[in-house]
């Protein structure tokens, strides 16, 4: 069994549509997948037809932009029920708040004399998928502007630069709660990559208080001193420790299968999960 808990398709960031993803995880010796879109489960109709197809077991889940201290936190939720009007109404909101501060980004860039225009990102975005920068990104790369995606977060686009507008994120507590009461198990991506640097053991301490399930321990952006600290805490915390590859396609060098989840991990998560089932080929 080879488990794979952190994906992205076209409905948010990825560079495949969710049947795609679905397809590339079979090719890549994945059985279970778990489809992780930014602030969305546009992807899960696709994915749950294709895994039905295709022979992969599919974890319906969602990957939340949580924001503490002007800092970016990501929140990964495995299996919520979708139609939770809570948990649906905090992913619209920040959905919205993804479009209105695309515009300012794009404005600032404009004031700068950096000539890409909210239809040309537009260009870059399947119908109802969740906006993002790396969306801009693909943008300027087909403008010729930049290299690729790397480099325009590198030049451009990182959360450091003048451009940079934050868009509405719940904070982590809050989602935890979200996820916990829409029947899904929250577990904290990448925890300590450099982006979310800012997590202190006093957080993951107050997080597993308010209801998270996990850590994800394994994942490229963490060193190896990053993974012995996200396993001293979940022992500590009596978390979950998961591993992911958080492939994004084309967009991102990850590739699916790189980090894995040991089964026995998997089930603990299965076994707190309300309503939602994992699709069975
Ligand atoms: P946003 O959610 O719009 O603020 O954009 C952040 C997303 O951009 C992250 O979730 C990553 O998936 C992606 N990202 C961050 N850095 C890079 C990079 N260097 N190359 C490609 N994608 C990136
Ligand atoms: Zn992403
Ligand atoms: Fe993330
Ligand atoms: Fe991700």
């Amino acid at each position: 069994m080879t488990i794979d808990l952190h994906a992205h398709s076209t409905a948010s960031d990825g560079t495949e549509s969710p049947a795609e993803l679905v397809a590339a995880a079979r090719a890549a010796g994945v059985t279970m997948l778990a489809i992780t879109d930014h602030d969305t489960t546009a992807g899960w109709a696709e994915a749950v037809e294709a895994a039905v197809r295709l022979g992969v077991q599919l974890v319906r889940g969602i990957e939340i932009s949580c924001s503490r201290d002007h800092r970016s936190i990501h929140l990964l939720g495995y299996l919520p029920d979708p139609d939770d009007p809570r948990l649906a109404a905090e992913l619209a909101r920040a959905r919205d708040s993804r479009v209105t501060r695309m515009d300012r980004i794009i404005e600032r860039m404009a004031d700068d004399g950096i000539p890409v225009t909210v239809e040309e990102v537009r260009a870059q975005v399947a119908p109802g998928a969740t906006l993002g920068r790396p969306h801009l990104a693909d943008a300027l790369v087909a403008k010729g502007i930049v290299e690729d995606r790397d480099a325009a977060f590198r030049d451009l686009l990182h959360d450091g630069s003048k451009y940079y507008v934050g868009h509405y994120a719940p904070d982590p507590a809050t989602a935890i709660a979200l996820v916990r009461d829409a029947g899904g198990v929250p577990v904290l991506a990448h925890p300590f990559a450099m982006r979310t640097a800012t997590i202190s053991d006093e957080l993951v301490e107050e997080l597993a208080a308010a209801g998270l399930a996990g850590l994800e321990a394994h994942h490229r952006d963490h060193e190896p001193g990053d993974v012995e600290r996200a396993l001293r805490l979940a022992d500590r915390h009596d978390l979950v420790v998961t591993g992911s590859s958080d492939y994004h396609g084309t967009g991102k060098l990850n590739r699916l299968g790189e980090h894995t989840t040991d089964p026995r991990e998997w089930s603990r998560i299965v076994e707190q999960s309300h309503g939602v089932k994992v699709v069975q080929p």
